[in-house]
Protein backbone atom coordinates (compact mmCIF):
# COMPACT_ATOMS: atom_id res chain seq x y z
CA UNK A 1 0.00 0.00 0.00
CA UNK A 2 1.36 3.44 -0.75
CA UNK A 3 2.67 5.73 1.98
CA UNK A 4 1.34 8.97 1.67
CA UNK A 5 4.18 11.03 3.17
CA UNK A 6 2.27 14.13 5.54
CA UNK A 7 4.79 16.73 4.97
CA UNK A 8 2.28 19.10 6.62
CA UNK A 9 1.89 17.18 10.14
CA UNK A 10 6.10 16.47 9.98
CA UNK A 11 6.23 20.04 9.51
CA UNK A 12 3.95 21.24 12.50
CA UNK A 13 6.29 18.58 14.34
CA UNK A 14 9.19 20.27 13.55
CA UNK A 15 7.56 23.63 14.42
CA UNK A 16 7.17 22.66 17.89
CA UNK A 17 10.71 21.23 18.28
CA UNK A 18 11.79 24.70 16.99
CA UNK A 19 9.46 26.59 19.78
CA UNK A 20 11.02 24.38 22.26
CA UNK A 21 14.71 24.82 21.25
CA UNK A 22 13.40 28.84 21.08
CA UNK A 23 12.27 28.45 24.82
CA UNK A 24 15.39 27.07 25.83
CA UNK A 25 17.68 29.07 24.39
CA UNK A 26 15.77 32.03 25.62
CA UNK A 27 15.50 30.96 29.08
CA UNK A 28 19.23 29.43 29.48
CA UNK A 29 20.85 32.01 27.43
CA UNK A 30 18.90 35.27 27.39
CA UNK A 31 19.17 34.67 23.24
CA UNK A 32 16.41 35.34 21.07
CA UNK A 33 16.96 34.72 17.44
CA UNK A 34 15.63 36.83 14.77
CA UNK A 35 15.07 36.30 11.40
CA UNK A 36 14.98 39.20 8.56
CA UNK A 37 13.03 38.85 5.74
CA UNK A 38 13.43 41.30 2.43
CA UNK A 39 10.48 41.78 -0.11
CA UNK A 40 11.57 44.21 -2.35
CA UNK A 41 8.63 44.64 -4.89
CA UNK A 42 5.13 44.05 -5.08
CA UNK A 43 5.07 40.20 -6.63
CA UNK A 44 1.67 38.52 -5.52
CA UNK A 45 3.42 35.08 -4.71
CA UNK A 46 6.18 36.93 -2.54
CA UNK A 47 4.01 38.92 -0.57
CA UNK A 48 2.35 35.49 0.40
CA UNK A 49 5.17 33.67 1.42
CA UNK A 50 7.02 36.82 3.20
CA UNK A 51 3.45 36.94 5.40
CA UNK A 52 3.59 33.19 5.97
CA UNK A 53 7.10 33.35 6.98
CA UNK A 54 6.98 36.21 9.52
CA UNK A 55 3.52 34.58 11.12
CA UNK A 56 5.64 31.54 11.55
CA UNK A 57 8.45 33.02 13.08
CA UNK A 58 6.64 34.80 15.54
CA UNK A 59 4.60 32.02 16.26
CA UNK A 60 8.00 30.06 16.94
CA UNK A 61 8.82 32.68 19.60
CA UNK A 62 11.59 34.15 17.08
CA UNK A 63 11.91 38.01 16.27
CA UNK A 64 10.49 38.96 12.77
CA UNK A 65 11.82 41.69 10.92
CA UNK A 66 10.11 42.70 7.49
CA UNK A 67 11.89 44.92 5.44
CA UNK A 68 9.59 46.36 2.13
CA UNK A 69 11.15 47.89 -0.17
CA UNK A 70 9.73 49.54 -3.58
CA UNK A 71 10.32 47.60 -7.01
CA UNK A 72 12.33 51.19 -7.95
CA UNK A 73 14.64 49.92 -5.25
CA UNK A 74 18.28 50.08 -6.66
CA UNK A 75 20.84 47.36 -5.82
CA UNK A 76 23.26 49.59 -3.83
CA UNK A 77 20.06 50.52 -1.66
CA UNK A 78 19.85 46.67 -1.11
CA UNK A 79 23.73 46.20 -0.34
CA UNK A 80 23.34 48.81 2.30
CA UNK A 81 20.22 47.23 4.20
CA UNK A 82 22.28 43.65 3.92
CA UNK A 83 25.26 45.07 5.28
CA UNK A 84 23.23 46.52 8.59
CA UNK A 85 21.27 43.69 8.75
CA UNK A 86 24.94 41.54 8.63
CA UNK A 87 26.06 44.11 11.38
CA UNK A 88 23.05 44.05 14.02
CA UNK A 89 23.50 41.54 16.46
CA UNK A 90 19.26 40.69 17.25
CA UNK A 91 19.58 39.40 13.15
CA UNK A 92 21.02 35.97 13.56
CA UNK A 93 19.04 34.80 10.06
CA UNK A 94 18.55 37.12 6.34
CA UNK A 95 16.28 36.01 3.95
CA UNK A 96 16.21 37.87 1.00
CA UNK A 97 12.83 36.81 -1.38
CA UNK A 98 13.76 35.96 -4.72
CA UNK A 99 12.84 37.12 -7.57
CA UNK A 100 14.34 40.36 -7.33
CA UNK A 101 13.66 42.91 -9.90
CA UNK A 102 15.55 43.33 -12.99
CA UNK A 103 18.09 46.25 -11.89
CA UNK A 104 18.79 44.16 -8.89
CA UNK A 105 21.79 41.33 -9.53
CA UNK A 106 20.51 38.39 -7.39
CA UNK A 107 23.78 36.56 -6.90
CA UNK A 108 25.70 39.94 -5.88
CA UNK A 109 22.80 40.68 -3.21
CA UNK A 110 23.20 36.99 -2.00
CA UNK A 111 26.95 36.77 -1.72
CA UNK A 112 26.79 40.28 -0.32
CA UNK A 113 24.60 38.28 2.92
CA UNK A 114 27.60 37.19 5.62
CA UNK A 115 27.35 33.21 5.18
CA UNK A 116 26.37 32.53 8.99
CA UNK A 117 23.31 34.43 7.97
CA UNK A 118 22.72 32.92 4.74
CA UNK A 119 19.74 31.33 6.26
CA UNK A 120 18.47 29.85 2.36
CA UNK A 121 21.56 28.90 2.35
CA UNK A 122 22.34 30.16 -0.96
CA UNK A 123 25.58 32.28 -0.71
CA UNK A 124 28.56 30.76 -2.44
CA UNK A 125 30.48 29.60 0.71
CA UNK A 126 27.18 27.55 1.90
CA UNK A 127 27.35 25.83 -1.55
CA UNK A 128 30.81 25.34 -1.27
CA UNK A 129 30.77 23.73 2.41
CA UNK A 130 27.64 21.55 1.62
CA UNK A 131 29.39 19.91 -1.66
CA UNK A 132 32.57 19.27 0.76
CA UNK A 133 30.89 18.05 3.07
CA UNK A 134 31.37 21.01 5.48
CA UNK A 135 29.17 22.08 8.26
CA UNK A 136 26.70 25.24 7.02
CA UNK A 137 23.63 26.35 6.11
CA UNK A 138 21.53 23.93 3.84
CA UNK A 139 18.61 25.57 1.35
CA UNK A 140 15.18 24.52 2.71
CA UNK A 141 13.14 22.90 0.77
CA UNK A 142 16.08 20.37 -0.21
CA UNK A 143 16.72 20.21 3.50
CA UNK A 144 12.78 19.75 3.93
CA UNK A 145 12.98 16.72 1.67
CA UNK A 146 15.70 14.94 3.12
CA UNK A 147 13.92 15.07 6.40
CA UNK A 148 10.66 13.08 4.91
CA UNK A 149 12.69 11.02 3.39
CA UNK A 150 14.64 10.02 6.33
CA UNK A 151 11.72 9.53 8.20
CA UNK A 152 9.72 7.57 5.85
CA UNK A 153 12.32 5.70 3.53
CA UNK A 154 15.11 5.02 6.45
CA UNK A 155 18.45 4.36 5.65
CA UNK A 156 19.14 5.67 2.04
CA UNK A 157 22.43 4.17 1.15
CA UNK A 158 23.09 2.33 -1.37
CA UNK A 159 19.85 3.63 -3.25
CA UNK A 160 19.47 4.73 -6.87
CA UNK A 161 18.23 8.38 -6.37
CA UNK A 162 17.01 10.42 -9.54
CA UNK A 163 16.36 13.72 -9.24
CA UNK A 164 14.77 15.60 -12.18
CA UNK A 165 15.61 19.62 -12.34
CA UNK A 166 19.60 20.66 -11.58
CA UNK A 167 18.54 24.12 -10.26
CA UNK A 168 20.81 26.00 -8.09
CA UNK A 169 17.68 26.18 -5.60
CA UNK A 170 16.48 22.51 -5.50
CA UNK A 171 18.22 20.31 -8.00
CA UNK A 172 21.79 20.69 -7.14
CA UNK A 173 21.81 20.91 -3.32
CA UNK A 174 19.20 18.07 -2.96
CA UNK A 175 21.84 16.00 -5.20
CA UNK A 176 24.79 16.64 -2.74
CA UNK A 177 22.72 16.02 0.27
CA UNK A 178 21.68 12.54 -1.68
CA UNK A 179 25.24 12.10 -2.47
CA UNK A 180 26.40 12.68 1.03
CA UNK A 181 23.53 10.15 2.07
CA UNK A 182 25.45 7.28 -0.23
CA UNK A 183 22.94 7.42 -2.75
CA UNK A 184 24.26 6.84 -6.20
CA UNK A 185 22.46 10.27 -7.41
CA UNK A 186 21.98 10.81 -11.16
CA UNK A 187 20.22 14.58 -12.03
CA UNK A 188 18.27 14.76 -14.79
CA UNK A 189 17.33 17.55 -16.80
CA UNK A 190 15.92 19.11 -20.11
CA UNK A 191 18.61 17.77 -22.36
CA UNK A 192 18.99 14.30 -20.91
CA UNK A 193 17.81 11.75 -22.94
CA UNK A 194 15.08 8.90 -22.80
CA UNK A 195 13.74 10.47 -18.97
CA UNK A 196 10.56 8.01 -18.69
CA UNK A 197 13.51 4.97 -18.36
CA UNK A 198 16.17 6.92 -16.29
CA UNK A 199 13.06 7.98 -13.21
CA UNK A 200 12.27 4.32 -13.75
CA UNK A 201 15.45 3.14 -12.06
CA UNK A 202 14.80 5.24 -9.35
CA UNK A 203 14.37 3.73 -5.51
CA UNK A 204 14.15 7.90 -4.69
CA UNK A 205 12.84 9.98 -7.44
CA UNK A 206 12.94 14.00 -6.79
CA UNK A 207 10.40 16.06 -9.00
CA UNK A 208 11.78 19.54 -9.32
CA UNK A 209 10.71 20.88 -12.69
CA UNK A 210 7.85 23.27 -12.54
CA UNK A 211 5.99 21.49 -15.49
CA UNK A 212 2.07 20.13 -13.76
CA UNK A 213 1.90 16.50 -13.96
CA UNK A 214 4.71 15.90 -16.24
CA UNK A 215 5.74 12.44 -14.48
CA UNK A 216 3.36 9.79 -14.67
CA UNK A 217 3.00 6.45 -12.98
CA UNK A 218 4.57 4.71 -15.40
CA UNK A 219 7.55 6.49 -15.14
CA UNK A 220 7.78 5.00 -11.35
CA UNK A 221 9.60 1.99 -10.41
CA UNK A 222 7.15 0.06 -7.86
CA UNK A 223 7.65 0.55 -4.72
CA UNK A 224 9.67 3.49 -5.40
CA UNK A 225 9.97 7.20 -3.16
CA UNK A 226 8.39 10.01 -4.78
CA UNK A 227 9.06 13.49 -3.90
CA UNK A 228 7.47 16.07 -5.52
CA UNK A 229 8.93 19.55 -5.45
CA UNK A 230 6.91 20.67 -8.33
CA UNK A 231 4.31 23.86 -7.31
CA UNK A 232 2.21 24.51 -10.13
CA UNK A 233 -1.40 26.42 -10.43
CA UNK A 234 -3.72 25.30 -12.85
CA UNK A 235 -6.88 25.38 -13.87
CA UNK A 236 -9.36 23.92 -11.87
CA UNK A 237 -13.15 23.41 -11.76
CA UNK A 238 -15.69 26.68 -11.80
CA UNK A 239 -12.47 28.44 -13.60
CA UNK A 240 -10.90 28.17 -9.91
CA UNK A 241 -6.85 27.83 -10.16
CA UNK A 242 -5.98 24.66 -8.27
CA UNK A 243 -1.86 23.11 -7.11
CA UNK A 244 -1.07 20.21 -8.54
CA UNK A 245 3.12 19.24 -8.34
CA UNK A 246 5.22 17.62 -11.55
CA UNK A 247 4.10 14.57 -10.36
CA UNK A 248 0.23 13.05 -11.85
CA UNK A 249 -0.85 12.03 -7.88
CA UNK A 250 -3.42 9.98 -9.27
CA UNK A 251 -1.08 7.39 -10.95
CA UNK A 252 1.58 7.91 -9.11
CA UNK A 253 0.31 7.22 -5.86
CA UNK A 254 -0.71 3.77 -7.58
CA UNK A 255 2.46 2.58 -8.46
CA UNK A 256 5.28 4.56 -5.72
CA UNK A 257 5.82 2.99 -2.24
CA UNK A 258 5.56 6.56 -0.29
CA UNK A 259 4.69 10.10 -2.05
CA UNK A 260 4.19 13.37 -0.99
CA UNK A 261 1.31 14.73 -2.04
CA UNK A 262 0.62 18.84 -3.53
CA UNK A 263 -0.53 20.27 -1.48
CA UNK A 264 0.66 19.99 1.93
CA UNK A 265 3.93 17.40 1.20
CA UNK A 266 7.28 19.69 0.39
CA UNK A 267 5.51 23.06 0.93
CA UNK A 268 5.39 23.48 4.60
CA UNK A 269 8.97 21.97 5.45
CA UNK A 270 10.29 24.67 3.34
CA UNK A 271 9.34 27.33 5.92
CA UNK A 272 9.81 24.77 9.06
CA UNK A 273 12.99 24.30 7.92
CA UNK A 274 13.97 28.04 7.28
CA UNK A 275 12.83 28.94 11.08
CA UNK A 276 15.53 25.28 11.87
CA UNK A 277 18.19 27.19 10.22
CA UNK A 278 17.89 30.19 12.01
CA UNK A 279 17.76 28.73 15.39
CA UNK A 280 20.93 27.00 14.02
CA UNK A 281 22.56 30.12 12.74
CA UNK A 282 21.75 32.10 16.39
CA UNK A 283 23.11 28.69 17.95
CA UNK A 284 26.37 28.65 15.93
CA UNK A 285 27.32 32.81 16.19
CA UNK A 286 26.91 31.86 20.10
CA UNK A 287 28.52 29.02 20.31
CA UNK A 288 25.99 26.56 21.69
CA UNK A 289 25.43 23.03 20.49
CA UNK A 290 22.64 22.70 18.33
CA UNK A 291 21.14 19.49 16.92
CA UNK A 292 17.45 19.59 15.52
CA UNK A 293 17.25 16.73 12.64
P1 LIG B 1 13.78 25.89 -12.28
O1 LIG B 1 12.88 26.39 -13.36
O2 LIG B 1 14.90 26.75 -11.79
O3 LIG B 1 14.43 24.51 -12.78
C1 LIG B 1 13.66 23.54 -13.43
C2 LIG B 1 14.52 22.38 -13.82
O4 LIG B 1 13.71 21.43 -14.50
C3 LIG B 1 15.67 22.76 -14.78
O5 LIG B 1 16.86 22.12 -14.39
C4 LIG B 1 15.17 22.26 -16.14
O6 LIG B 1 16.20 21.78 -16.99
C5 LIG B 1 14.32 21.07 -15.72
N1 LIG B 1 13.30 20.79 -16.75
C6 LIG B 1 12.42 21.66 -17.31
N2 LIG B 1 11.66 21.03 -18.22
C7 LIG B 1 12.07 19.74 -18.24
C8 LIG B 1 11.68 18.60 -18.98
N3 LIG B 1 10.69 18.66 -19.88
N4 LIG B 1 12.31 17.44 -18.75
C9 LIG B 1 13.31 17.37 -17.83
N5 LIG B 1 13.72 18.41 -17.08
C10 LIG B 1 13.11 19.58 -17.29
O7 LIG B 1 12.82 25.45 -11.11
P2 LIG B 1 13.07 25.29 -9.51
O8 LIG B 1 14.09 24.26 -9.24
O9 LIG B 1 13.19 26.63 -8.92
O10 LIG B 1 11.62 24.74 -9.09
C11 LIG B 1 11.12 23.51 -9.58
C12 LIG B 1 9.70 23.35 -9.06
O11 LIG B 1 9.73 23.29 -7.65
C13 LIG B 1 8.76 24.50 -9.41
O12 LIG B 1 7.46 23.98 -9.60
C14 LIG B 1 8.77 25.36 -8.16
O13 LIG B 1 7.59 26.11 -8.01
C15 LIG B 1 8.89 24.29 -7.11
N6 LIG B 1 9.49 24.76 -5.85
C16 LIG B 1 8.87 24.41 -4.71
C17 LIG B 1 9.38 24.77 -3.48
C18 LIG B 1 8.68 24.33 -2.27
O14 LIG B 1 8.87 24.91 -1.21
N7 LIG B 1 7.89 23.26 -2.33
C19 LIG B 1 10.59 25.59 -3.39
C20 LIG B 1 11.23 25.83 -4.65
C21 LIG B 1 10.69 25.43 -5.84
P3 LIG B 1 17.33 22.76 -17.62
O15 LIG B 1 18.27 23.06 -16.50
O16 LIG B 1 17.94 21.92 -18.67
O17 LIG B 1 16.61 23.96 -18.12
Amino acid sequence: MTGIMDGKAFAAELRGRVATAVSHLESSHGLIPGLAVVLVGEDPASEVYVRNKGKQTVEVGMASFEHRLSDQTTERELLVLIDQLNSDPTVHGILVQLPLPAQINSHAVINAIDPDKDVDGFHLINVGRLTTGESGLVPCTPLGCMMLLRAYAGDLSGQNAVIVGRSNIVGKPMAALLLAAHCTVTVAHSRTKDLTDVCRQADILIAAVGRAEMIQGDWIKPGATVIDVGINRIDGENGKKRLVGDVEFASASAVAGAITPVPGGVGPMTIACLLRNTVQAACAVNGIDFTLE
